[in-house]
């Protein structure tokens, strides 16, 4: 009863079937994928935005140089602040949303709910979850 096994992607993907088993492995690695996604995206966060303290799941876009010193900061160099930090809000939102949809991901395979249709509750087919790891809906509603 080996509980973790890291076998090579490829091989349990190729063979399509869709007995329990090898659906548990590729939910394995979606889940697995879904985790390094996770990581990616907030490393990324990090670089532009600081976790929200009184907001969990929340970001705050940074001030490239700080915002502590605007009384000593040039106006030449607060107006590249500014122009710099509005073009980091939708990047940071951006991220903020993309990391949200793979939290839930995350949360609904630990509550095995992972793969169903949030419209019509439908099971998603298992190849859609692999292209598209959050996806919330069948192709049908997606439309
Ligand atoms: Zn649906």
């Amino acid at each position: 009863m080996a509980t973790s096994h890291a076998g090579p992607f490829y091989l349990t993907t190729k063979m399509k079937k869709t007995n329990s088993k090898e659906e548990s492995e590729s939910l394995e690695q979606i889940a697995a994928k879904l985790k390094k996604e996770r990581i990616a995206i907030e490393t990324e966060l990090l670089k532009i935005a600081v976790p929200n303290k009184n907001v969990p799941g929340d970001w705050q876009s940074k001030f490239p140089y700080g915002n502590s010193d605007s009384g000593t900061a040039s106006l030449e160099r607060q107006a590249d602040e500014v122009e710099e930090y509005s073009t980091r809000l939708p990047l940071e939102r951006n991220l903020e949303i993309k990391l949200a949809a793979v939290d839930a991901a995350i949360a609904k395979i630990a509550k095995g709910t992972y793969g169903k249709c949030e419209k019509c509750g439908k099971n998603i087919p298992l190849e859609r979850m692999e292209i598209f790891p959050e996806a919330r809906l069948c192709v049908d509603c997606q439309e």
